[in-house]
């Protein structure tokens, strides 16, 4: 396996999102802004957001490295593919115990490296990535087996259809920052069992993370099968130039661009990217599990997930219980020990401006409020507000608030969802289940969950996708085989005649049979019909004779 940590030292900084400013105002220990590239190690933060202290040094991959990566990548892939599914299976199971084993040290790094609570890195980024592991190795061969396709013997003699599932070949990866152990396992684990080879490129924001998901696979794969790619922007054109599919989440902007550069290569690609998810609460909605789900939803990873609840809409009915509620438990949180601390200053400045201007359009803050300048403690904050044009409802705001809107029933809360330009996840809250099966199938998001929200993106067996801005890419579930692996149809023909019946020559016997044929099989009315069966069984014979 090629791990680019150590050893290259070219540095790559492309056009990667600004890494984040240093702040001198802010206390030692306090949780602050990392500094900018220090134009040794590329464009990696040195510090952890957490509290300053510095993290190990990550050196770029070159741009000019990825193309020889590939090759090797690809030669590697050919014996690979060449393995039966359970062979290949059968390599990457102790993958599942490696991690296990592992549980701490994952959990230890994420929480350095990104600032989530430890117990949140060992509930999100370790336990279910050991049940994935399971998931594909266990179905990976049922889900692999070809279908076979039948042939009419009369219209078709002797002909035999199968469908393979055919490896892509080189899937590259683009990872963001995060989720940085848990989204990369999602492709590289069902890409390598379907007999491709990875190239991953993971955020310039938590590389650590990503050289440590590839030593997961260290001494399993053969050499050069996955290959670790470090760096920003640059590094990730450059995966986009050399691979066969490109499997990307990250956000919009970015997402549009790998897009286009595909569409160019004329390669497919799969794109998840960013959520403006909502939560409804309809009036009979149970108050303590609600405002508990809704809560934790919020504020899981303070916000920084493609699923966070950026907008509940509340049925006025009910508001009077809920709210107070809701704000109730968020003022008992503590950032930066019950949830995230931000992980970047440039996150942090988008969710202060958000706030603000929500704030500039009438917005109330219930509960929390933006930190003081430089810290990235920013407090899980409730507004509540009446208007929909602002950024805090319109735009993804990647951040621990939850904008409360109250709404006049269901019918109201569907039309602001479906509204959004994002289509991710939506939740609803009722004891009225059917009638949010009902609601379910109205809504445009590519996940909803009734009386929980967003943990399904951990659950191998469902596929997570979205619509719209969301992107339109699947992982989990055989749907994300099916991007990870393209259909192969094989036909196999024993018919031992001379020639086929629409093969030359083209003659006048063989013109009266393709119109008998169409007037036999509901062209003419049924005396017609009748007629060109006759027709037929008295040309097809001439026909075999080579009329
Ligand atoms: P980002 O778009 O800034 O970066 C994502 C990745 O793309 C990084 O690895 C980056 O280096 C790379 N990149 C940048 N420019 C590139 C280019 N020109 N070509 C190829 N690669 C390039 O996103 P981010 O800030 O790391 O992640 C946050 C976003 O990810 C949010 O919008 C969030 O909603 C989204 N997200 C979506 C899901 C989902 O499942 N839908 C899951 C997690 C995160």
């Amino acid at each position: 396996m090629d791990v680019q940590q150590d050893g290259q030292a070219a540095e790559a900084q492309g056009d990667a999102p600004e890494t984040n400013e240093t702040n001198e105002t802010s206390a030692p220990s306090a949780p602050r802004a990392t500094p900018a590239t220090d134009g040794a190690s590329g464009p990696f933060p040195t510090q952890s957001p957490l509290d300053g202290s510095a993290l190990p040094a990550v050196t770029a991959t070159s741009p000019s490295e990825v193309p020889a990566l590939a090759r090797k990548a690809r030669e590697a892939q050919k014996a690979w593919a060449a393995k039966t599914a359970r062979e290949r299976a059968s390599v990457i199971a102790p993958v599942k115990q490696r991690i296990l084993a592992r549980a701490e040290e994952i959990a230890n790094l994420v929480h350095r490296e990104c600032g989530k609570p430890v117990e949140e890195a060992a509930l999100a980024e370790v336990l279910p990535n050991a049940d994935l592991v399971e998931y594909w190795t266990d179905a990976i061969e049922e889900l692999l087996e070809g279908t076979t396709v039948e042939f009419d013997p009369l219209a078709y003699p002797g002909k035999l259809g199968r469908i393979h599932k055919a490896p892509r070949g080189l899937v590259g990866l683009i990872t963001p920052w995060n989720y940085p152990v848990a989204i990369p396992l999602r492709t590289i684990v069902p890409a390598l069992l379907a007999g491709n080879a990875v190239l991953f490129k993971p955020s310039e924001i938590t590389p650590r993370a990503g050289a440590l998901v590839a030593s997961l696979f260290e001494g399993l794969l053969p050499d050069g099968l996955l290959a670790l790619v470090q760096g920003g922007g640059d590094v990730g054109a450059a995966v986009v130039d050399e691979a066969d599919i490109v499997v990307f989440t990250g956000s919009v902007a970015t997402g549009r661009r790998v897009a286009v550069r595909c569409a160019e290569r004329l390669i497919p690609c799969s794109l998840e990217l960013g959520g403006k998810d909502a939560a409804i609460v309809l009036a009979d909605a149970p108050i303590e599990r609600t405002a508990n789900g809704i809560v934790w939803g919020a504020f899981t990873n303070a916000g920084q997930n493609c699923a966070s609840i950026e907008r509940v809409y509340v049925d006025r009915k009910i508001a009077d219980k809920l709210v107070p509620r809701l704000v109730e438990l968020t003022k008992k949180l503590e950032p930066g020990r019950d949830t995230a601390v931000l992980t970047t200053s440039r996150q942090c400045d988008i969710v202060r401006r958000h706030l603000a201007e929500a704030e500039a359009a009438g917005a109330e803050v219930l509960a929390g409020g933006a930190p003081e300048a430089g810290s990235l403690a920013f407090a899980p904050t409730v507004v509540k507000l009446d208007r929909e044009d602002t950024p805090l409802l319109r735009e993804e705001t990647f951040g621990p608030i939850l904008p409360i809107v109250l709404v006049d029933g269901a019918e109201d809360a569907i039309t602001r969802v479906n509204a959004s330009s994002f289509g991710l996840t939506t939740s609803v809250w009722t004891r009225r289940v059917g009638a949010a099966h009902e609601l379910a199938r109205r809504l445009k998001t590519g996940v909803v969950t009734i009386n929980n929200h967003g943990f399904t993106a951990a659950v191998a067996a469902a596929p997570w996708t979205g619509t719209g801005e969301s992107g339109y890419g699947i992982t989990n579930s055989p749907h994300a085989l099916g991007e990870l692996t393209r259909p192969q149809f094989v036909l196999e023909d024993r018919n031992k005649a001379a020639r086929e019946l629409w093969w030359y020559p083209y003659t006048p016997v063989l013109r009266k049979i393709a119109f008998a044929m169409a007037r036999a099989r509901g062209g003419a009315g049924l005396f017609g019909r009748i007629a060109a069966v006759f027709e037929l069984a008295l040309a097809l014979p001439k026909r075999l004779l080579g009329g």
